[in-house]
């Protein structure tokens, strides 16, 4: 049997027709336009293309989406007034710091994110959102996790009692993941690269998540038969132009019951969640329910 392909498109298109109607109402209704700034330093190639990415997709949507560069040479006072700035601004209602930051401020990234206000925090680092969804409250949530449960949900795959499996443990993914899956009443289990006898935890997985950065990592027999495939990861071969998943998909897809592939899997949705994410902002900032 051949796994079901839970295609990014398909699910990204699902979530962008639900924003599509909310942002008409908050036009149309309240004359509020939902506005995303994304803020980049430096000349980091792939930042830039995820950008322009973000930027083209907000546009579509009918929101406002403002681009601001900041130099190489940005120091981090010079990036707090930004955010300050921007905070500050009703017409602003999300913030996105794009990471990597340069070298010489890489170490001040979490006092940088810290300043976002909550409410506009749109990639749901901050601390405060952070807490929010560890005690079972998804203020903002970080997207790319949040969209990997929208994904199973809109796919009507039930999550409540499965046992599910994270392999990572970052604070952008995997820590995220868990909290989510918690509170849709899964069991689950977060390994690491300290986790003894990864195979088998993984083998006990209805749902497994991998978040890795290690290409093809999740092989075959590591899946249980008919489990779902959550592959987050994207990750770059020397010399090739592809993009790689951290699951052996060929193989994978032949034992589980659902898969995502890479590319056109979980990068899809997001950005999905990102719009989702800065019409949300708009709502908690004009304190509006839709
Ligand atoms: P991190 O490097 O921050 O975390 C990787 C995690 O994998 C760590 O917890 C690490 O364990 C664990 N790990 C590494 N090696 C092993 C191993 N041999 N066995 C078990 N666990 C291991 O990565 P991110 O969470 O930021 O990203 C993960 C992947 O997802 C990357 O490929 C990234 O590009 C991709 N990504 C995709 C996004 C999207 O939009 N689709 C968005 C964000 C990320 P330990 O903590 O012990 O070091």
């Amino acid at each position: 049997m051949t796994a079901q392909i839970l295609d990014g498109k398909t699910y990204s298109g699902k979530i962008k027709d639900l924003i599509a109607k909310d942002i008409d109402t908050l036009k149309n209704k309240h004359g509020i336009t939902p506005g995303l700034v994304v803020v980049i330093v430096g000349e980091n190639e792939a930042s830039k293309v995820y950008v322009a990415s973000k930027h083209k997709t907000c546009t579509e949507m009918g929101m406002r989406s403002d681009v601001i560069r900041m130099p190489e040479s940005t120091t981090k006072q010079e990036l707090l007034d930004q955010i300050d700035k921007l905070n500050k601004d009703p017409e602003i209602h999300g913030i996105l710091v794009q990471l990597p930051l340069p070298a010489h401020i890489k170490a001040d990234e979490a006092e940088i994110l810290n300043f976002i206000n909550p409410d506009k925090d749109v990639d749901g680092f901050h601390p405060m959102n952070v807490g929010r969804l560890g005690i079972g409250e998804e203020h903002l949530v970080p997207c790319t996790p949040y969209g990997c449960v929208k994904m199973m949900e809109l796919a009507g795959i039930e999550i409540s009692g499965k046992k599910a499996v994270v392999i990572g443990r970052s604070n952008i993914v995997g820590k995220p993941a868990f909290n989510l899956l918690l509170s849709r009443n899964a069991t689950v289990t977060v390994c690491h690269s300290r986790t003894k006898d990864l195979a088998a935890v993984c083998r006990e997985a209805d749902i497994l998540v991998a978040a890795i950065g290690k290409t093809k990592f999740v092989t075959a027999d590591m899946v249980k038969p008919g489990a779902v495939v959550i592959d987050v990861g994207i990750n770059r071969v020397p010399g090739e132009k592809k993009i790689y998943g951290d699951v052996d998909f060929d193989a994978v897809k032949e034992v589980a019951g659902y898969i995502t592939p890479v590319p056109g899997g979980v990068g899809m949705l997001t950005i999905a969640m990102l719009m989702y994410n800065t019409l949300k902002a708009a709502c908690l900032q004009h304190k509006i329910t839709l």
